[in-house]
């Protein structure tokens, strides 16, 4: 049986008439940039993540790099977060002229270490980007004590976790600014790049506003130099079709992650979740050290799986002027030879999922 890591047709076609109706009106009313469309969008998403303020732009690259330049990150600052999480989150860091430093990650949860978080600070730290990976989020009450201790920025990726929650609330909540990527596989995503930004501060969402459209305070007037990181209409409109489902989307995945934490081999370590803590299953991360050969085999049996991420930051080729070497963040290089991504997504199906299933007990058991 041939089964995808994520299957986006399928997604689509529960709600094709929706999302087809919600493209023509946009060709209709040919609103292609701001609008209708990106206001009705951001206060619908506001509306759900339970925050004052929504702004859509271009990515959740554009959104990290919106709320660092709204925190007035720059020159001089550290900028903390951990190093098993994808590029754009410390790409920014960088792009604003401040420093990346990494903090290892918890054996369990793979999330930021909040001990060693804890000790990494020092006089220059301004920020922590805080990544919500595989859509769970640490303990978040610790981390806004921790930042309002020192006077830190909190910021959450919340690239993989729309609809995650710690104690019933979700990204946004705890920190200063949380940042969403649409990004298509995301679990809410449009049909191109999208992001937007989360905040309940009001200076600064006024200061995004600003800055993700060429700092206009009218057609042709302009506060501040900004970017043109605008969130496009046609997008705007998918997701507000999407939106809506979001609830259900979530609640199928984790039923999956059940299904799977009840039925896998006791061989594998499957993610843990905790009262409290809402895990939205971007990913369904396994462990084992068996890893690539468990891959290998999977593959033969046509499922389709990842590495998220095979090679932690502070290893690759772009932070080489570094200097780190390998043994420096161990829980997370010991964890990216273990860890294996396997198919969920909403549409799954029960013999898809008994398949995988058992394709890994038979792995098992020769
Ligand atoms: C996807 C992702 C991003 C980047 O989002 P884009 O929309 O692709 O720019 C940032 N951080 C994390 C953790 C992600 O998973």
């Amino acid at each position: 049986m041939k089964i995808p890591l994520v299957d986006l047709k399928a997604n689509y076609l529960s709600i094709k008439t929706e999302i087809d109706s919600a493209i023509q009106r946009v060709i209709d009313n040919t609103a292609f940039i701001m609008g209708e469309n990106v206001k009705n969008f951001e206060i619908h998403f506001a509306n759900f993540s339970n925050a004052k303020h929504a702004i859509g732009c271009s990515s959740g690259t554009s959104a990290l790099h919106l709320a660092l330049m709204a925190a007035e990150v720059g020159p001089d600052d550290e900028v903390i977060t951990v190093p098993n999480t994808f590029i754009a989150t410390t790409e920014c860091i960088t792009h604003v002229g401040a420093t990346v430093k990494f903090v290892d990650v918890d054996p369990q949860t793979l999330l930021i270490d909040i001990d060693k978080l804890e000790h990494a600070i020092t006089p220059q730290t301004k920020a922590i980007i805080v990544v919500h990976l595989y859509g769970q989020m640490p303990d978040m009450e610790r981390i806004r004590e921790i930042g309002k201790k020192s006077d830190l920025t909190i910021i959450e990726d919340s690239a993989q976790a729309h609809a995650a929650e710690f104690k019933g609330h979700s990204p946004g909540y705890y920190g200063d600014i949380a940042t969403f990527s649409f990004f298509p596989a995301k679990n809410l995503g449009c049909f191109g790049d999208g992001g937007a930004v989360v905040t309940n501060d009001d200076k600064l969402a006024e200061r995004i506003r600003l800055l993700v459209d060429h700092g206009r305070t009218t057609k042709y007037e302009h506060k501040i130099e900004g970017y043109n990181y605008r969130l496009d209409a046609l997008q705007a409109a998918i997701l507000d079709a999407k939106l809506p489902h979001l609830e259900k989307w979530t609640h199928l995945r984790r039923q999956h992650a059940k299904f799977y934490k009840d039925n896998l081999p006791s061989e594998v370590r499957t993610p843990s979740e905790t009262e409290n803590y809402k895990y939205v299953y971007y990913m369904y991360v396994l462990r084992t050290d068996k890893r690539d050969d468990l891959m290998a085999f999977l593959k033969e049996k046509e499922v389709s799986c990842g590495i998220h991420y095979p090679i932690p930051l502070h290893l690759q080729p772009a932070y080489s002027y570094r200097a780190y070497k390998s043994g420096d963040f161990p829980v997370a290089e010991k964890a990216a030879k273990e860890i294996l991504s396997i198919p969920i997504y909403p549409e799954m199906t029960q013999e898809q999922l008994r398949y995988i299933v058992d394709s890994i007990t038979e792995f098992f058991s020769i």
